[in-house]
């Protein structure tokens, strides 16, 4: 289960862990429909009850949309994970 502990981290033009990375880490995809991401950050505040409504998955959002969920709602998680490389 180390799999993923010796794949090299991405790291972008200011020294910061790549986007497309950090997307990766936080957004899962479905596997019927690529398209389809659930952020795994707003997945755990459901199940840890913070939040009563199911996340509603991004479909078809792009990069920019993401970033934008991400940087809005999960700030802090999303810049931690940036400067964890
Ligand atoms: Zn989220």
């Amino acid at each position: 289960m180390d799999d993923e502990s010796d794949q090299e981290i991405e790291v972008d033009s200011d020294g910061l862990r790549s986007i497309a990375s950090c997307i990766s880490e936080l957004m899962e995809n479905s596997m019927e429909n690529p398209e389809c991401h659930v952020c795994r950050l707003c997945d755990i505040r459901y199940k840890t009850g913070v939040i009563s409504d199911a996340p509603k998955p991004l479909i078809g959002a792009t990069q920019e949309q993401l970033v934008q969920h991400l940087t809005t709602e999960h700030a802090d998680a999303w810049e931690t994970l940036r400067r964890d490389v």
